[in-house]
């Protein structure tokens, strides 16, 4: 049965006007290796450490700022969360078709709240804590082209037609602000796009888009913004002890208009100084440690990187899969062609790389996992393939295969065509990460050991679910398996109402 809303009635759960406050017994292990009469040995000690969580259910008005708004994704975002607002319908040969946010973690799945006559009880994710209406987002944003977001819808092809023309007029009207522009991080075939940039020195561009971003929030009167990157992927920018390495380093860098400091990092540095979360939806590293630095000082929220679609999701999926059955994966090569003008930027070879480093770490930690299968520093043979063909236009192909090693020296291979426009994928994934992050600025907490609340680490694991390369603070582990990081976010917003972890145990039917 499912329920659209719920309240929980427990001690450790109270609702004020603006907040919901829980206490929360958090069940961990503690491992050490011990020497117990004079072998060492393994101890796992059971432990539970109270924590204090508090939500503030005041839901802001929330601007979100693209950069490269007017590309694939920036523009079927905007079209689809319009047509979604407005309540369009639009004919296609199939049926009658209804704008809805299908593909999006927050609006259009569900967690089990229970059972109530034998019958299990699920609700919208989007019920467990007030989160922002994705139809009352204000959209704005950057881009280097200075096409209307009407003809940027057309140029993208992802949307029917009698969709587009219903849409026409909402975004005719809207041009993306000028961005910055550096031709050295970007494919050389970008060239021709970049008609509606900011000149200036490094410092004059950050101060740019912190004033673009004020007179947005005052026009608009939005109570926050967060900011997300989808824009094109840069080459990665070189790591220099000095240049980029602490965040002093980095504003002394900008300052001398070093030429090593990407577009990117750039918006980043602008947020950060102001007080606004930065998402990062693609593969390179504008998070050099100086600006990692520079967030943890100001405790600015910032997350990425690379969004986690198609392809990936699947290996996150299907290799999990595999090492948890206790198959030991042995190679696997992916292929993908494209022809938007993300392939056609990825086809230089410098930005190629920054995705294919990102693809690269995403089962490291699954075979981690396992010590009876992998021997220790031993990893699967893992090739990624990315070829440009504009006849696909953004309905990306994505081929895998993943051998595996079976039973008795048998080996099995599977083998995975998808084909999918790459946009609608991203566009609800864009907005979960806006919408998670948002909410995540309103959640606090403390251990029993800690006197104070305090918000979540800068660096925003919370949101790794959607990215292909989870960014996270220095020592902590990544986690790439698909199914941990959905239970790691649910189990977190469980808290915050004073939820146990969905256990799966169902013991009251044993
Ligand atoms: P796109 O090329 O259609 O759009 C990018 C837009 O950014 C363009 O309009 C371009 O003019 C603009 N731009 C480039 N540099 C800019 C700058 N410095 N400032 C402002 N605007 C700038 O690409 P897309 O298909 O929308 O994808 C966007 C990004 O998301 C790419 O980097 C892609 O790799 C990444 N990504 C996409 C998916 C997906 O679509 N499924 C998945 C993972 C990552």
């Amino acid at each position: 049965m499912f329920i659209e809303s719920f309240k929980v009635e427990s001690p450790n759960v109270k609702y004020t006007e603006n907040e919901i406050q829980s206490v929360y017994d958090y069940e961990t292990t503690e491992v050490v290796h011990e020497n117990v009469n004079g072998a060492y040995q393994w101890i796992v000690k059971p432990k539970v450490v109270k924590y204090d969580f508090k939500t503030d259910t005041r839901v802001p008005k929330l601007g979100v700022m693209l950069v490269g708004w007017g590309g694939n994704n920036g523009s079927t975002l905007t079209a689809g969360v319009i047509a979604n607002k407005e309540g369009i319908s639009w004919a296609t040969k199939d049926k009658v078709q209804q704008a809805n946010y299908f593909g999006s973690l927050t609006q259009a799945s569900s967690i089990r709240v229970g059972s109530f006559n034998g019958e299990e009880i699920y609700a919208p994710f989007k019920s467990l804590v007030p989160m922002v209406n994705p139809d009352d987002v204000v959209f704005g944003g950057w881009d280097i082209s200075d096409m209307n977001l009407a003809d940027a819808m057309g140029r993208a092809k992802v949307l029917d037609i009698d969709l587009q023309k219903q849409l026409r007029p909402y975004m005719e009207n809207i041009v993306p602000l000028p961005g910055i522009y550096d031709p050295d991080f970007i494919a050389a075939n970008q060239g021709s796009r970049a008609n509606n940039v900011i000149n200036g020195t490094k410092k004059e561009q950050v101060d740019q888009i912190i004033k673009d971003m004020r007179e947005f929030k005052e026009k608009n009167k939005v109570d926050k913004v967060v900011v997300l990157w989808t824009a094109n992927t840069e080459r990665y920018s070189n790591v220099v002890v000095g240049l980029n390495d602490t965040m002093e380093n980095l504003m002394n860098s900008v300052d001398r208009d070093e030429s090593e400091i990407s577009p990117s990092t750039l918006y980043a540095i602008a947020c950060v100084l102001e007080g606004i979360p930065f998402i990062n939806g693609s593969p390179q590293n504008t998070f050099v440690p100086g600006l990692i630095d520079l967030a943890i000082k100001n405790n600015v929220l910032i997350g990425g990187d690379d969004f986690k679609s198609g392809q990936t999701k699947m290996k996150s999926v299907l290799v999990d899969f595999l090492v948890g059955a206790g198959i030991k994966p042995t190679s696997i090569v992916s292929y993908n062609h494209l022809g938007n003008n993300d392939g056609m930027n990825l086809s230089a070879p410098q930005t190629f790389r920054s995705k294919e480093i990102s693809k690269s770490n995403v089962v490291d930690d699954m075979v981690a996992s396992n010590g009876i299968l992998f021997e220790p520093g031993e990893h699967p043979d893992h090739v990624v393939v990315i070829k440009y063909v504009p006849y696909v236009a953004d309905s990306k192909r994505a081929m895998d295969e993943y051998t595996s090693e079976i039973f008795m020296g048998g080996k099995n291979t599977i083998v995975m065509h998808n084909t999918c426009e790459d946009s609608l994928l991203a566009a609800p994934i864009i907005l979960d990460l806006v919408l998670l992050a948002e909410l995540s600025t309103r959640i606090q907490f403390k251990s029993e050991k800690e006197g104070k609340f305090h918000s979540f680490h800068p660096v925003a694991t919370i949101l790794s679910y959607l990215t292909k390369a989870p960014l996270v603070p220095p020592g902590t582990p990544v986690v790439n398996a698909l199914s941990k990081q959905r239970a790691m976010l649910e189990n977190i917003l469980r808290a915050c109402v004073g939820l146990a972890p969905e256990n799966n145990m169902i013991l009251e039917y044993k």
